[in-house]
């Protein structure tokens, strides 16, 4: 293993996700136990511009492993896009002696990580760390299944009342790029459609697809919409839908932020801790500018360049059986 690296810091960055504060232990730890030093540096990179640093030990991630959110905080940095931002955070890592970087975050993270160790000497290795499951090089990220998990409970009791008063649901969830959210939430809560920025929505298809629910005695219904939906959010698809059918009463749900929250489930946990320790291993190994993840079980290194490429598609199959098995 590398000799030159003595020590690691560790940043969450962009939206938090539960299971960050596992993989945050997890690489502290994993530092501990290879005999480098660990620094946490708090409120991403914009409290790496402000110097935000502090030297980590085992009790500083002790009682972590299932709290939501992040303990080291998290930030969206204009700062760290600018020349200026990033000299100023290469100089605080010199000055506290780090010379690797683990970043857990989502494609923005990765994008200035990136930027960063291309210009800079500093080894950065990332986690995939964000509930929309957005990135290319790892099956899950950390949040994803927790996020989910929020999404189907609360579906789940918009069900009971739905049915209770003959209404039809339309239910916005998170997933402004991405409709990875959507399509799992919808096929596990049996959701009568799903509508997200990958497919075309056409309000006809789904109003005459309500018309046909209501003939067969569908007295209540749901519809899954991503916020990033290409029609708009919850709001604007069933106003569109009340524009051309009256065949329900009907109401609309945001989730919003709850699906950011809450103790990881023990997948993310599990992942996280996981992710944590080989990212630590990585950077000894001599990875660099990679993102760490799994893949059919494995563990893998993507460039953060494919990684933030957002080519990835939406299986179209799990769209076509849940719409199969909610008719
Ligand atoms: P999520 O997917 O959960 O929103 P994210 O990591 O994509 O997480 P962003 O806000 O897009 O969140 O990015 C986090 C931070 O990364 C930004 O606030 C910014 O500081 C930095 N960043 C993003 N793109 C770049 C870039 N091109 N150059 C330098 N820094 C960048």
């Amino acid at each position: 293993m590398s000799e030159e690296i003595r020590s690691i810091g560790v940043l969450t960055s962009g939206g938090d996700a539960p299971g960050m504060n596992a993989a945050i232990r997890a690489v502290v730890r994993s530092a501990l136990y290879f005999k480098r030093k660990a620094f946490g540096i708090y409120r991403g990179y914009e409290g790496l511009i402000d110097g935000e640093i502090r030297e980590m030990d085992y009790p500083s991630v002790a009682k972590i492993i299932q709290r939501g959110g992040t303990i080291l905080q998290s930030a969206r940095s204009m700062r760290f896009k600018t020349p200026e931002g990033m000299k100023l955070a290469y100089e605080n890592l010199k000055k506290a002696g780090i010379d690797a970087l683990v970043v857990i975050g989502g494609d923005g993270t990765f994008r200035g990580a990136e930027e960063f160790s291309n210009v800079y000497p500093v080894r950065v290795v990332g986690i995939p760390g964000t509930i929309d499951n957005d990135l290319y090089g790892s099956d899950f990220t950390i949040g994803y299944d927790t996020a989910l998990n929020t999404v189907v409970e609360a579906v789940d009791k918009i069900r009971d009342t739905a049915g209770s008063h003959n209404r039809l649901f339309f239910i916005e969830v998170m997933g402004r790029d991405a409709g990875f959210i959507a399509l799992r939430s919808g096929i596990a809560t049996g959701a009568e459609d799903i509508l997200m920025p990958e497919t075309e929505t056409s309000i006809d298809e789904l109003v005459d697809k309500l018309r046909h629910n209501r003939r067969e005695s569908k007295t209540s219904g749901i519809i899954i919409v991503a916020e990033g939906d290409e029609l708009g959010g919850a709001y604007e698809v069933a106003r569109k839908v009340n524009e051309q059918f009256s065949g329900y009463s009907t109401r609309v749900t945001v989730l919003g932020h709850v699906q950011r929250g809450g103790s990881p489930t023990c997948m993310d946990r599990v992942l996280a801790s996981l992710l944590g320790f080989e990212s630590v291993k990585a950077i000894l190994n001599g990875q660099n500018n990679v993102m760490v993840g799994q893949v059919d079980k494995k563990i893998v290194y993507t460039p953060f360049a494919k990684a933030t490429k957002h080519n990835l598609t939406i299986n179209r199959n799990m769209l076509e059986m849940a719409r199969i098995l909610s008719l």
